[in-house]
């Protein structure tokens, strides 16, 4: 019988249900869930590659401590006593616990409670801080409570989408074809507002490309206009909020009118009007919001300043009607919910004296803490300044992802001792860590994740977690029961533990909070594992959860009103000079997931965009000297990076963008977070990883290179590398300066450990080419192309040979061509990850005339009829043809 397991996704807060099904031997095939509410059947390119990031390559799979591989014992009894031991000597608030959306909500929920309950250390954060928190205190402030008001379905039955700061076609995509769909089926209206002309404001019916961090003062516009055009919800605001006078007054301060508007965001006044009378016009309308908004200085305002124009319409807890922000990771929601935030307790509570002792009686704490711990930016400058000696990091690696990376290093050399969990062995921050734990990796662990709209789903073990690899939970209850505190942590799976989630959620509620799980308490092991998707709260009135909230206009705040937030704008703490004349802009790209520690793992994904790049608009290309595919330096007054140049007409001019995915452990200059000051949002501690000024200077190179290998290598000689993962092989790219005093044969045989008479080699010095080849037996073990000039390798016959054992004596020679020699084209950049469709099987279908429209293309090539992720490049593609 076939094996199926119904789980979700690992990646985005989309938390689309995947069926995992057993292959041949240990492979797994993995779909899309039809019956899950959030994708009915939908994947995007990476959630359908991710079968291709279940093998053990690259898997920490043993603890480790300080070096050496060890027991669990051992590694246990090492954190359980340096922690006791910390405690003791410097005071609990010496250590602290750095977790991440990626965990489920099982293990956030005992790691939180062993850190806030039992050591007595506030100081519990999550890289969730660098994703959503702004929206947590936006939220906060308007309703009382982190309430997600609307829900995925509202999407489906809107007349007009806004959404603000988010490029959802390639980062929330199965969202991004739901609101698509809407649109050709209904003739719902699509509004984008970002900093930069993207995959989705192509797709919008008005794009609003806004100077950056200027979100606010067009949505103080739109509350004025709102007013002026006569469409303010009297009744609802009258009946259900507070401070709506003082907010508009604030907002009419520079906003009042069309004019100002645009003069503030640099918009084109007729677009500023149109998006004000459709929005004015449209009663279901919905607003979606994500990075753009929430990773900025005044984050907290910008969301609130979004809340303020649905307050004011009533637009909120009805029908395709309302706020709803987009997480970025699978779990930000589940994090939220048990306390992961430095500034929230647990089951959304906060520090005031009743919340504290509610939760002291609950977990019968004997150290419960008192007051808020450091949030993500600060945990890192107390951690320098001494202050923090020890933390546990969970599944996440701050080393990469955190503004100011460097100094995020700094303070990690610092820390007295450091522990890191994770299923991989080789991040940038395990290279700090003093004991490393084997983490379980997705599939092969159980638990719950919540999404964007508030909905819980399974994530279910379907594989054995290989060699010593352990659930998260599980590591922090065994040094919780070694810190002897095992009656309080004596879960025996995740089940359990949620059952103590949902309890806490209810205990002494009457009501008064929204998460309420109060409907899923003392579920069975059999209930637990088959539960099916649902969104919180679940109680009496809601048995079977909420889909949307505020449906009856009560919000949790005083007389059970929701509170208009008085915003004044603000633009990003540093500007433009003369040193720094352009603003770099950061984003993710369609088929790389955060750091690249699971996504990098595929072939297919790591073929879309494959380097490190900046992309940047012709004018600044030419004022700056930049050639299409040569290299660039990039410096901020912090740091300095090296990308691949792509120029870009849809890049604004005075702006880069930058894509936040590369780390030193795959490239030498991809780090970006070294170049983002971390200048925090005041309310929500969110760093502003979205805009800092830089210059920008060509980097010339004479050579660039390909080296294809079994064993992953550590090219850090040239100028410029980067490392990438192909089918049994690993790609490494290189830009050089120039030829070897020794030349090419013999550098390249030294580089690959060899001996020069055993690589099979082709040279043209002339044409500045060279080329080689290394083979065990008939098995090929490493290729090398170098040629003069930028144009960088797409793919090469060697490539093909690393799946199989091709090589004879005679046909060694065929590895070297620079492209398939089996009558295939090079694909060139991956368009289509979910078919394997390239760039150039496009382009050849469009130029031979055989394919006109995006359907021709789909109908000859299937590339786009899957997730649909891939259209907006193929439109583009057919319109520049
Ligand atoms: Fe996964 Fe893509 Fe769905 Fe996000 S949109 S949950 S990445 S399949």
């Amino acid at each position: 019988m076939t094996k199926s397991v119904r789980s979700t996704c690992a990646y985005c807060g989309v938390g689309c249900g995947v069926i995992a099904t057993k292959g041949d031997g240990d492979s797994w095939s993995i779909k899309g869930d039809p019956d899950h509410p959030a994708n009915f059947g939908r994947l995007c390119s990476k959630g359908s590659s991710l079968a291709e990031t279940l093998s053990l390559d690259g898997r920490l799979l043993e603890p480790q401590v300080n070096g050496q591989t060890v027991t669990w014992d051992t590694a246990l009894d090492t954190v359980a006593g340096k922690f006791s031991k910390f405690a003791k000597e410097y005071g609990p608030e010496a250590i602290a616990f750095y977790l991440s959306g990626q965990l489920l909500t099982e293990d956030y929920y005992v790691a939180n409670k062993l850190a806030k309950g039992f050591i007595g250390t506030p100081h519990v954060d999550t890289n969730s801080r660098l994703c959503m928190a702004s929206s947590v205190a936006g939220h906060k402030r308007a309703f009382g409570f982190d309430t997600v008001p609307a829900c995925y379905e509202d999407l489906d039955v809107a007349d007009l989408t806004v959404l603000i700061g988010s490029n959802a076609a390639w980062c929330h995509p199965v969202l991004f074809q739901r609101m698509q769909k809407n649109r050709a089926e209904r003739g719902a209206k699509l509004v984008t507002i970002d900093v930069r002309d993207t995959a989705t404001t192509q797709e919008s019916d008005l794009a609003l490309i806004i100077k950056p961090g200027s979100d606010a003062f067009l949505f103080n516009g739109l509350l004025c206009a709102l007013e002026q055009l006569g469409v303010l919800d009297d009744g609802f605001i009258s009946a259900h909020c507070n401070g709506f006078e003082e907010t508009l007054a604030r907002a009419s301060k520079d906003c009042a009118d069309a004019h100002s508007v645009a003069k503030a965001t640099g918009l084109d006044v007729d677009d500023v009007r149109r998006f004000f009378t459709l929005f004015a016009s449209t009663e279901k309308t919905v607003s979606c919001y994500s990075l753009g908004i929430h990773m900025s200085s005044s984050g907290s305002d910008k969301v609130n300043a979004i809340l303020n124009c649905h307050l004011a319409t009533g637009r909120i807890g009805k029908t395709g009607a309302g706020p709803l922000s987009l997480t970025g990771q699978p779990n930000a929601m589940g994090g939220r919910e048990v306390g992961g935030l430095a500034n929230q307790l647990a089951a959304h509570l906060d520090y005031d004296e009743a919340s504290l002792d509610k939760v002291r009686r609950f977990w019968n704490a004997p150290n419960m803490v008192t007051g808020e711990g450091f949030k993500a930016v600060k945990m890192f400058e107390a951690m320098s300044e001494g202050k923090i000696k020890a933390i546990w990091i969970q599944s996440t690696n701050p080393a990469v992802s955190l503004t100011n990376s460097l100094a995020v290093r700094h303070a990690l050399e610092k820390c007295e001792f450091v522990v890191v969990s994770d299923c991989m062995e080789n991040t940038d921050t395990l290279a700090f860590a003093d004991v490393k734990l084997p983490a379980a990796a997705w599939g092969e662990k159980s638990g719950t994740v919540t999404n964007s709209e508030r909905r819980i789903s399974r994530q279910r073990q379907f594989m054995a977690a290989p060699n010593n690899a352990k659930p998260d939970w599980w590591m922090v209850n065994e040094v919780a029961t070694r810190m002897g505190y095992g009656s309080a942590f004596a879960h025996r799976n995740a089940g359990e533990i949620f059952d103590e989630h949902a309890r806490l959620s209810a205990f002494e509620n009457l009501n008064e909070r929204d998460f309420d799980l109060s409907g899923l308490c003392g579920l069975s092991a059999l209930q637990y594992e088959k539960l099916n998707p649902v969104q919180w709260p679940v109680n009496d009135a809601a048995p079977e959860g909420t889909p949307r909230m505020f449906t009856n206009g009560r919000f949790f705040r005083a007389e059970n009103k929701a509170a208009f937030v008085p915003v004044s704008p603000r633009l990003p703490v540093e500007k433009v000079v003369e040193d720094f004349p352009l603003i770099a802009i950061s984003g993710r790209v369609r088929d790389q997931w955060h750091t690249m520690t699971r996504s990098g793992k595929s072939e297919t994904l790591s073929r879309h965009r494959p380097e490190p790049f900046v992309e940047i608009s012709t004018i600044d290309a030419n004022k700056f000297d930049l050639k299409k595919l040569g290299l660039a330096k990039i410096t901020s007054r912090l740091a300095d990076c090296i990308f691949r140049v792509r120029i870009s007409d849809t890049q604004r001019p005075g702006t880069i963008f930058v894509p936040i995915h590369w780390s030193k452990e795959n490239s030498s200059g991809g780090l970006i977070g070294a170049l983002f000051a971390s200048h925090t949002d005041p309310v929500s501690g969110q760093p502003e990883g979205k805009s800092m000024p830089v210059r920008i200077a060509p980097v010339e190179v004479q050579f660039t290179g390909l080296i294809i290998s079994r064993k992953s290598l550590d090219p850090k000689l040239p100028v410029f590398w980067t490392r990438a993962s192909s089918i049994n092989c690993h790609l490494h790219t290189l830009a050089i300066a120039k030829e070897p005093d020794e030349g090419w044969h013999e550098r390249v045989a030294y580089f690959l450990d060899v001996e020069p008479a055993n690589l099979v080699v082709y040279e043209d010095k002339a044409a500045g080419i060279f080329r080689a080849a290394h083979f065990r037996g008939n098995a090929i073990d490493s290729a090398v192309f170098i040629s003069r000039g930028h144009a960088p390798l797409e793919e090469t016959e060697a490539e093909r040979w690393f799946n199989s054992d091709m090589a004879t004596t005679n046909n060694r020679w065929m590895s070297l061509s620079p492209e398939p020699m089996n009558g295939d084209k090079a694909r060139g950049p991956i368009v289509c990850a979910c078919s394997g469709v390239g760039a150039n099987a496009i382009k050849q279908a469009i130029i031979s005339g055989k394919a006109t429209t995006v359907e021709d293309i789909g109908h000859l090539l299937k590339s786009g009829t899957n997730c649909g992720s891939c259209l907006p490049e193929i439109k583009q593609l057919i319109s520049a043809l």
